[in-house]
């Protein structure tokens, strides 16, 4: 090569350098959303029908990243959870608990394989009501929601295998309440293995995310579950509340804040209802002196950062071992100045809308909150849309174990870090909170993560990985998390009685 040629060549390598140092542009590449067939208004689902609520009452339903009405939806008020409590009791009577267990495993099937067909509009219909990244709902939501299906599906006609010894009996109508951060996955975690162990359903969605439990009406309806098997009844807290003080419900399936969770335990308190609460989280992320650093931060900002950090079991503590917390922490605001913020129907952004005007404005609390009590609060510079519920990525350096952002759930994406010396300060310190969902540890050491598992009160533990879900998996968390397991074999206790 000529002096002149390696010249040349090294100034092609400056002038890529330099593209790669300024981050690369992404041209939009938002997904269609033309095959998705929304209707004006929606009824409520019950009896395998649509009917109109009695009250004739309606809410609008709105994309919380353009602020554009998408539907109107039906208010179930007392009444007409009551005829869809008739309606799921009639079902389980007459034709559920009476059908084979291999019958309801096949329509289980069947309703995993149409999810999966309709996957793509699936995906579209959740980002455009819930403001998550169509990454995540195309990658992480719908598929998980038919493996959730799929696997149930599979324990049908198996339960007797799944108790040994025991017999396994239905209970009966299961009563489901759910939030609004995964509404289609959460309806499928607590559908599926209510209807594989032989019961009917009653499920309210959340009053901003109706859209794909209606959805998934449709399918059942193509599936041809019989009539009454699942209702969906829409609305706000007052028809959750409903359900749960409705007599003939004999089983109480919720997730959502620690304060509703508390107010339907001493509701149902003195019933035989059965009760299950997957509730709040402030999980300690736990990166050990020993740990990969790179892939550390990865799973520091997939853990807070995806969906908004609306996530129960977000990794919104952060505790840095001290030799290496330079590192991380400069790693950390440079992988956030790279983050996509913004149209969540784009295929490169990495965090989408806030649900809803209300939570963002909980979230900007808690942003003025952090900075009142002086901590040292870090966001990487970008443009926010202007229409449209957005938050930046945020970082909140110089935190104590008595900061109410150390503490309190913010549901959104703010991380607050710490420093620690020694294994046993850590594990006081990530202990030190009322919730108890999950955590997250990194180290080189496969005895670390035995000892911090093993004291770590959370129901979940990632090590050197975060927010992974199986459906075979058992979720569910310690003191004001929850009580009770959702997945794998555990979530079918809470559907059977065992005799
Ligand atoms: P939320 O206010 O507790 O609502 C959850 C569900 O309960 C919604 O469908 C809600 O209806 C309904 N509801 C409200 N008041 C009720 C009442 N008195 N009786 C019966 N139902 C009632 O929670 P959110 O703000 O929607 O969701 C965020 C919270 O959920 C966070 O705290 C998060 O940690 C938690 N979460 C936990 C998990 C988990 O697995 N542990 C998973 C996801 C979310 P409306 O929509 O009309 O309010
Ligand atoms: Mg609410």
């Amino acid at each position: 090569m000529s002096k002149k040629q390696d010249k040349t060549q090294k100034a092609a390598i400056a002038d890529l350098a330099l593209d790669f140092s300024s981050g690369f542009k992404y041209e939009p590449a938002p997904e269609s959303s033309s095959h998705v067939k929304l209707e004006k208004q929606y009824e409520l689902f019950i009896d395998g029908k649509w009917v109109a609520p009695i009250d004739e009452k309606y809410f609008e339903t709105t994309s919380p990243a353009t602020e554009q009405v998408l539907s109107r939806i039906a208010e179930a008020s007392a009444a007409d959870v009551d005829k869809a409590v008739k309606a799921a009791r009639n079902a389980y009577e007459n034709v559920w608990s009476k059908i084979s267990a291999k019958e309801r495993g096949k329509y289980l099937f069947r309703i995993a394989r149409i999810i999966q067909e309709k996957a793509r509009e699936f995906a579209v219909i959740e980002t455009m009501e819930g403001g998550k990244p169509i990454r995540e709902s195309r990658d992480i939501d719908v598929p998980l929601a038919a493996n959730h299906f799929f696997y149930y599906a599979g324990w049908a006609d198996k339960l007797e295998y799944a108790f040994p010894g025991k017999k396994a009996n239905s209970i009966g109508v299961a009563g489901q309440i759910i939030p609004w951060n995964f509404p289609l996955l959460m309806a499928a975690w607590k559908i599926a293995p209510a209807l594989a162990a032989g019961n009917t359903v009653v499920l309210k969605p959340a009053e901003t995310t109706s859209l794909t439990a209606l959805k998934l009406a449709e399918v059942f309806q193509e599936a041809g579950l019989p009539a009454g098997v699942v209702n969906i009844v829409t609305g706000a807290g007052a028809t959750g509340a409903a359900i749960v003080n409705h007599p003939d419900v004999n089983k109480i399936a919720f997730t959502g804040s620690t304060d509703v969770g508390k107010i339907i335990q001493k509701a149902i308190a003195g019933t035989n209802k059965k009760l299950t609460l997957e509730l709040g989280g402030k999980a300690a992320n736990i990166i050990f002196e020993d740990a990969a650093i790179d892939q550390a931060v990865e799973g520091i900002v997939n853990g807070i950062f995806f969906n908004q950090g609306h996530v129960c079991c977000a990794g919104s503590r952060l505790f840095v071992q001290e030799g290496v917390a330079d590192k991380v922490i400069k790693k950390l605001k440079d992988r956030m100045k790279s983050l996509i913020v913004g149209d969540p129907m784009d295929k490169n952004t990495d965090i989408g809308a806030i649900n809803s005007k209300e939570q963002l404005k909980k979230i900007n609390d808690y942003l003025k909150i952090g900075v009142n009590e002086g901590a040292e609060i870090f966001q990487p510079a970008c443009t926010l849309p202007k229409k449209g519920y957005f938050c930046a990525p945020t970082l909140f350096l110089h935190t104590s174990q008595s900061h109410r952002i150390v503490q309190e759930e913010i549901f959104g994406p703010v991380l607050a870090i710490q420093t620690f010396r020694t294994v046993e300060e850590v594990l006081e310190k990530a202990n030190n909170t009322p919730y108890g969902l999950s955590a997250g540890v990194w180290t080189d050491k496969g005895s670390k993560i035995f000892n911090m598992t093993t004291k770590l009160k959370a129901g979940v533990v990632w090590a050197n990985t975060y927010n992974k879900f199986d459906p075979a998996s058992p979720f569910g968390g310690y003191k004001e998390s929850g009580i009770g397991r959702e997945g794998g074999l555990h979530g079918l206790l809470p559907y059977l009685s065992l005799s």
